[in-house]
């Protein structure tokens, strides 16, 4: 009995993974002709100076409107993009659409502000990395100073003389850098010395607890003390409510991103309620 329990129970198994395992390979697929279909757009959610309240980047965020599945979470595709390596050229859209984007705001005669994007440890480990952004700048003509780029804690942990050799060409070419999820990876606050960055983004699992834990809270202090002390600005994910932001202006925490303020939004959105022509 117990020998065929466990048979079915592999059998099992192993049909869930190979159905896993179809569908993944159908959503690659998918990716890659939604790459040619357009269905890609950046939202955008603003960061907000938390003494002054002003509006001072916006993050770009990726959404895929799949046409049978609907809205696709990058939380889902971006890994599986990374894996098959398709990431490449989704990153290389979506930084060129940001400095359209940045652009055709600029040609309105809205005031620029600095747009970050995320950008995945594959991308950033290819040794063409800060060629293609380069060339990007270029055929956009943006202005690199209101570039930002984020990398999380984890991809600069993997390969980091050459993370950090990359790092220092696109500081050299006017972007800047910030540490994305901080506190989720495996660095050292000794590592963060190294790295050629402007600034330190406390992940949201820290900020959403802090009023709730107070361990939560002791670690947020820490970071921003410490991101101080190394010259660095300090940016808040996942500010949900008011009480929240007053514990991060306690702390003298620089900025800010959250529901609070708002969820990312479309272009139009952002157009509407941020630009005053
Ligand atoms: P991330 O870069 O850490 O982005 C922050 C995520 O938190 C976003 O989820 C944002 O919508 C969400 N968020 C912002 N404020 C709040 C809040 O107050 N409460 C809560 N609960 N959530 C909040 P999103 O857009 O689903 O993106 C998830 C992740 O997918 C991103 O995390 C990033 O790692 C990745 N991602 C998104 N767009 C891109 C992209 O263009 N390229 C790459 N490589 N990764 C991307
Ligand atoms: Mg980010
Ligand atoms: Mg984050
Ligand atoms: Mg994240």
């Amino acid at each position: 009995y117990c020998k065929i329990n466990g048979r079915n129970h592999m059998l099992m198994y192993s049909l869930t993974m190979e159905e896993a395992y179809n569908e993944n390979v159908i959503l690659d697929a998918d990716i890659r002709k939604a790459l040619h279909n357009d269905e890609f757009e950046l939202y955008y959610q603003p960061q907000i100076n938390v003494t002054t309240g002003e509006v001072i980047g916006l993050e770009a965020l990726i959404r895929w409107m799949h046409p049978k599945k609907g809205p696709v979470s990058p939380a889902k595709f971006i890994p599986l993009a990374e894996e098959s390596g398709v990431i490449t050229q989704i990153g290389e859209w979506v930084i060129r659409e940001a400095c359209h984007q940045h652009k055709e705001w600029i040609e309105k005669g809205h005031k620029p502000m600095r747009i970050a994007v995320n950008v995945s440890a594959v991308e950033l480990q290819r040794t063409d990395f800060a060629a293609k952004v380069q060339g990007i700048l270029t055929e956009t003509h943006m202005d690199p100073h209101f570039l930002e780029i984020e990398i999380t804690e984890n991809s600069v942990m993997q390969n980091t003389e050459d993370c950090i050799l990359t790092m220092n060409c696109l500081r050299r070419m006017g972007i800047s850098l910030s540490i994305d999820d901080f506190g989720t990876g495996y660095s050292s606050f000794g590592y963060l010395k190294q790295f050629p960055i402007n600034y330190l983004k406390i992940d949201q699992s820290f900020v959403r607890s802090a009023l709730k834990e107070q361990s939560s809270a002791a670690i947020v202090r820490a970071m921003i003390q410490l991101a101080h002390n190394f010259g660095l600005r300090v940016v808040a994910e996942g500010v949900e409510d008011e009480h929240v932001l007053s514990l991060l202006k306690n702390e003298q925490c620089d900025y800010y991103q959250g529901y609070y303020f708002s969820k990312p939004v479309n272009a139009m959105e952002i157009e509407k309620n941020y630009f005053s022509i």
